[in-house]
């Protein structure tokens, strides 16, 4: 888990920053964001009229898998981070703060330990980056249509002209997806 004290924070007039270097932290951030190792992120904390703003970016090896050659690879990511977090009590009295009216019920709180939680805001910017068709690389040739082993790898010089006629629909599917 991500999460930083802002206790003191909350005590400065706004304006006040505080940066924030992560260095090859290990977190997990459920199964559809899948990091194939740590992640980095350079974040500043600044106090805002109502609470704690946190802007930066998240530097973050993601594990995919190719649309065209099933094969998994890594891909980095970079994200930029930009949300405000309000305090769900007062950090004076330690009474309970409501949500304004017009607040979402989305809204970020910074909990009753003055603490905030980041590993939310960085799963939903690298789940965004999830590409609707994932490739390996930009050239992948894919798999073979006959064998159903890799293009570019091997021989697939099966005999040409004897496509099985059940075949042939898939092969033309297959140019389709990828033209
Ligand atoms: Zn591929
Ligand atoms: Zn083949």
């Amino acid at each position: 888990m991500i999460s930083f004290n802002v206790a003191g924070l909350l005590h400065e007039p706004p304006g006040v920053i505080r940066d924030v270097r992560l260095r090859d932290r290990y977190v997990t951030l459920g199964t559809d964001v899948e990091l194939a190792g740590p992640l980095d992120a350079d974040l500043r904390l600044q106090r805002t009229n109502r609470g704690i703003l946190v802007r930066g970016s998240v530097r973050a090896p993601l594990r995919r898998t190719c649309a065209r050659c099933t094969d998994p690879y890594v891909e980095e990511i970079r994200v930029g981070v930009d949300e405000e977090f309000l305090p769900s009590i007062d950090p004076d009295t330690g009474t309970p703060i409501p949500l304004e009216v017009g607040d979402a019920e989305a809204t970020l709180r910074i909990d009753e330990h003055h603490e905030i939680e980041l590993d939310g805001v960085f799963h939903d910017e690298l789940a965004l980056t999830e590409p609707m068709h994932p490739l390996c690389r930009p050239d992948c040739p894919g798999l073979c249509v006959e064998c159903g082993g890799r293009r570019d790898s091997g021989d697939h010089a099966h005999g040409g002209e004897e496509i099985d006629p059940r075949l042939a629909g898939l092969a033309a599917l297959l140019r389709d997806r990828e033209s």
